[in-house]
């Protein structure tokens, strides 16, 4: 019912076989640094821990004044750096352990220590007494996981070929026979050199460690090798022969070879199967001593050469009783933990070699040059998805790495860095080719096909043992069925035999009773027999029962275990499940933490931009307020104006009307003037006629200026010309107050708001002051004059001779009087020109301005004092260079002249 799955065969390393490369998992090369303390405490330090994965390189003090004082720190990070405070027993459950675990899981590893000499690699890998290093350690951390699981020695044969064999027990048993017989001293720990550190001077007990799911199924056999390369050759260390101090043999250097899954390995190396970590230690300080001799006696510089020491450990599954090792070959599986503590790193210079040695030197640098290559070529393939050859035949170490870099298995590097100026630069070479060997993907070992037998037979077996022997003891089973006590009891349970002594031959009672007796013995011992055979058969059945329970629960237990492996796959998914999820979380809780900054933001702007929508709310409710203030004044002041227009209005319709009564009062005046005629034509007095006739061509002519008419002359002072005549001033009672300054001043007049006949009668001249509306909108006055005379009937009548007319204008309308220009030629040009008009009879153009004059109101006076005579009239407004203050000048001088003329004045502007 146990059934078989069919794995690959053992080889070492294992190569990843034809799976599509998509499908391979890949681990990149972990790369751990670490920091040996310095030498001595006042040393100048140029490296510094900043983290638990950088450090930083300070280039020393003399080196920076050698570049010019330019100072460069660099900065490198590794998977981890270990400090200088770092224990060996830390450095290893970091960097080796996994090493380990994977090793007794079938997986292979390989772990080197790269830096210049002196930097601590041997330190890191072998360690010193009390200080056990990595190799070691490992050893011990081996034998304490399959310590109990071990196969008896030369069970597992290495072949000649990387293979590995399975031997019967008889064949294993005959050949240990051999090699004890062929130790001739036996091997005891006092005939032993006590020189040699053993594995209890490196590590304490306290420290060991262990793995802990170790298939427990499985027998164990570990074998190991040690080999050194030097100068491109290989050497055995463990090789039988001892070296002979006297004539010293070269060492014959070994070749590289590929076996059946084109895995490298050492052809006819030395591997040697050893049982405990004592043992294991002792080989590799054999070899170790072997190395130290070789190297004293032939001058060789023991810091550049490679030792790798390779642990090779064999499993093979127990059989389905869990008694025996299954004995087939291809259930034999082979990982080897390749631990190798390379050659200083330095160029050779340093080393200060000479000759031969420099030559050699220069080879085992060769050897370092071609790690580097590979591992640039690797990395350059990899990451640029090129298929460049990778030079590992360039030296032996690539070469026999070859499988690790191409195969799979685990690869750690622990790069030993010396922090003392010394080393800078070769310390910065180090790291840079540390950094780069970081970024190359090595194929993830897959884990070992689960065998089919049933799990725990080992503990199965040994439990069925012990059972056995405790009940056989229970029962006083074969070991004491020849107890004469027990024997003894028996004995006495039987009925008791008569006394069988024959004295008589006519003795028949005896033997009859002896029969009887023998014959219930034999009856009770056929009983006896019975139920035996009768308990065998229960307890048969009993332990078939057993057995089967067993098997059920075999089965059962197999089931829970496959759960269990699924549950545990399970496990593993939600982990990484979860793993993802908190690094999602964690990305969305940046990513939140972000927009809340950014909302923060968007608020704080938000606040400012309210704050300034108020602001200008405010202001526009200021401006609105004061726009409405506005619209009321300008309603009050187009109120105003209405108003005001609207009296104009009025006052010009009352204008209007007025002219209007006038006209119609000279038209009635004309026609009672007409009718008195008419009727007087009737009358017979001719003389009259005459005068009539006179005065209707008089009329006819009208209106022709009549300068004897004139009220107002421009040549003649007023005074002269109001000499004798009384006038009747007839003004209007709707006549409008005009403000104008130029007002005809009629002495001795009789002044009246309606003629009447009473004033009529006392002067000879009559004149209306008539106001009208001009077709520019100005008031007109009109002075309707008339010679006064006595009518026949004794009353009054008006002969109307003359109509002058008044005119105030606006000074925008330019006039320019050419007359006046000339008369004014001895003041240059003009700035203003004044002119005083008096429509058809009077015609005065007084003049003046020149910048050059003075303008104070004396001289305006004075000004005028001597002018007059001339009939001109000068202003003086020089310096009067505004307008407000020309005009005020102007103003002032028609007062002054008004005194003397009556007239309309224009002031136009050139
Ligand atoms: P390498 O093998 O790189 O040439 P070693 O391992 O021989 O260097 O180290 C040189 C010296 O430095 C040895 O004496 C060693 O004890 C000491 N040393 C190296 N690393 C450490 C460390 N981490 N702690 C203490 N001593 C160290
Ligand atoms: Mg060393």
């Amino acid at each position: 019912m146990y059934c078989f799955v069919t794995y690959s065969k053992g080889k070492t390393p294992r190569r990843p076989g034809h799976k599509k490369a998509s499908t391979i998992d890949k681990d990149p090369v972990g790369v751990y640094c670490r920091i040996r303390p310095l030498g001595t405490e006042d040393e100048e330090c140029c490296v510094e821990m900043i983290s638990s994965t950088t450090i930083q390189l300070h280039a020393p003090d003399g080196l920076k004044a050698n570049r010019n004082g330019e100072y460069k720190e660099t900065q490198y990070s590794f998977k981890k750096v270990f400090g200088i405070n770092t224990t060996q027993i830390e450095l290893f459950e970091d960097v080796a352990k996994p090493l380990v675990e994977d090793l007794i899981h079938c997986k292979n590893g390989l772990l080197f220590t790269y830096g210049v000499t002196g930097s601590g690699k041997t330190y890191t890998m072998t360690g010193s007494p009390g200080e056990g290093g990595l190799l070691p350690r490992s050893l011990d951390m081996l034998f304490n996981s399959i310590g109990p699981f071990q196969a008896k020695r030369f069970v597992f044969k290495p072949d000649d070929k990387n293979g590995m064999e399975i031997q019967n027990q008889v064949d294993a048993l005959l050949e240990r026979q051999k090699r004890d017989s062929q130790q001739t001293v036996p091997k005891t720990p006092s005939s032993k050199q006590r020189a040699d550190p053993e594995i209890a001077d490196m590590i304490s007990s306290e420290a060991s460690c262990k793995s802990e799911n170790v298939d427990e199924d499985c027998c164990y056999s570990v074998f190991v090798s040690y080999i050194e390369v030097y100068n491109n050759y290989i050497y055995d260390l463990l090789e039988g022969a001892p070296f002979d101090p006297i004539r010293p043999k070269p060492p014959q250097s070994k070749i590289l070879r590929e076996d059946q899954n084109h895995t490298m390995y050492v052809a006819g190396c030395t591997e040697v199967e050893v049982k405990s970590t004592e043992e294991a230690f002792e080989v590799f300080w054999k070899g170790q001593k072997k190395r130290r001799i070789a190297n004293t006696q032939l001058n060789r510089e023991s810091s550049r050469s490679h030792s790798v020491f390779t642990v090779k450990l064999a499993q093979a599954p127990l059989d389905a009783d869990g008694d025996h090792i299954l004995q087939d070959k291809y259930q034999v599986n082979v990982s080897q933990l390749c631990l190798v503590d390379l050659a200083g790193s330095e160029r050779t210079n340093r080393t200060r070699a000479e000759g031969s040695r420099l030559r050699e030197a220069g080879n085992i640098n060769q050897s370092l040059m071609t790690l580097r290559t590979c591992i640039e070529v690797l990395r350059e393939n990899q990451m640029c998805g090129t298929n460049k050859m990778v030079p590992y035949r360039d030296s032996k170490v690539t070469h026999l790495f070859k499988n690790y870099f191409d195969g799979e298995g685990k690869v750690r590097m622990i790069v030993c860095v010396n922090p003392k100026a010394d080393d800078y630069d070769e310390t910065m070479l180090v790291m840079r080719f540390a950094e780069m060997t970081q970024e190359v993907e090595v194929a993830r070992p897959v884990d070992r096909p689960i065998c089919g037998l049933t799990p725990g037979r080992r503990y199965r077996n040994q439990a069925f043992r012990d059972e056995l022997t405790r009940r056989l003891e229970e029962r006083g089973g074969p070991s004491n069925a020849d107890d004469p006590v027990l024997l003894a009891q028996l004995i006495e349970s039987l009925p008791a035999l008569p006394p069988s002594e024959l004295v008589d031959a006519a003795d028949d009672q005896t033997l009859p009773c002896l029969i009887e007796v023998l014959e219930r013995r034999h009856h009770i011992r056929q009983m006896m027999t019975e139920q035996f055979n009768k308990t065998a058969n229960t307890l048969k059945s009993m332990l078939q029962q057993l057995d089967s329970q067993l098997s059920a629960k075999e089965t059962f237990l197999h089931d829970q275990r496959s759960k269990l492996g699924e549950k545990d796959k399970i496990i593993c998914s939600q982990t990484s499940e979860i793993e993802r999820l908190e690094k999602k979380s964690k990305t969305l809780e940046y990513k939140i933490d972000i927009l809340q900054k950014t909302t923060e933001m968007y608020e704080q702007d938000k606040r400012s931009l309210q704050h300034e929508l108020e602001t200008r709310e405010q202001r526009l409710q200021r401006e609105l307020t004061d726009r409405r203030r506005m619209e009321q004044c300008m309603q009050g002041m187009v109120t105003d104006a209405k108003l005001k227009w609207e009296k104009e209005c009025e006052r010009r319709v009352n204008a209007k009307q007025l002219e209007m009564q006038n006209k119609l009062w000279v038209k009635d005046e004309k026609l009672k003037q007409l009718k008195a005629i008419v009727t007087e034509s009737k009358k017979p007095e001719r003389p009259s006629r005459e005068r009539d006739r006179n005065i209707a061509q008089k009329r006819s002519a009208s209106p022709p200026p009549r300068s004897m008419a004139l009220p107002v002359h421009p040549m003649h002072r007023r005074s002269h010309s109001a000499g004798g005549e009384k006038w009747v001033d007839h003004k209007p009672a709707s006549n409008l107050d005009l403000d104008t300054v130029m007002q005809p001043i009629i002495p001795n007049a009789i002044k009246v708001s309606t003629p009447n006949e009473k004033a009529l009668s006392k002067c000879h001249k009559y004149v209306l002051r008539h106001q009208e509306l001009a077709s520019d909108g100005e008031i007109e006055t009109k002075l309707i004059k008339g010679d006064v005379f006595k009518t026949r009937g004794g009353g009054q009548a008006v002969q109307f001779t003359d109509i002058e007319t008044l005119k105030q204008e606006c000074p925008t309308a330019p006039r320019k009087r050419s007359t006046c220009v000339d008369n004014l030629e001895p003041w240059g040009n003009k700035a203003y020109q004044i002119g005083v008009l008096c429509s058809t009879v009077c015609h005065l153009t007084i003049l003046e301005v020149k910048k050059s004059l003075g303008s104070t109101h004396e001289h305006i006076s004075h000004v005028i004092g001597n002018t007059l005579t001339d009939h001109f009239l000068c202003l003086n407004l020089s310096k009067m260079n505004s307008k407000k203050v020309r005009s005020a000048g102007l103003s002032m001088f028609l007062t002054v002249f008004s005194q003397f003329y009556t007239s309309s004045v224009v002031i136009t502007e050139e």
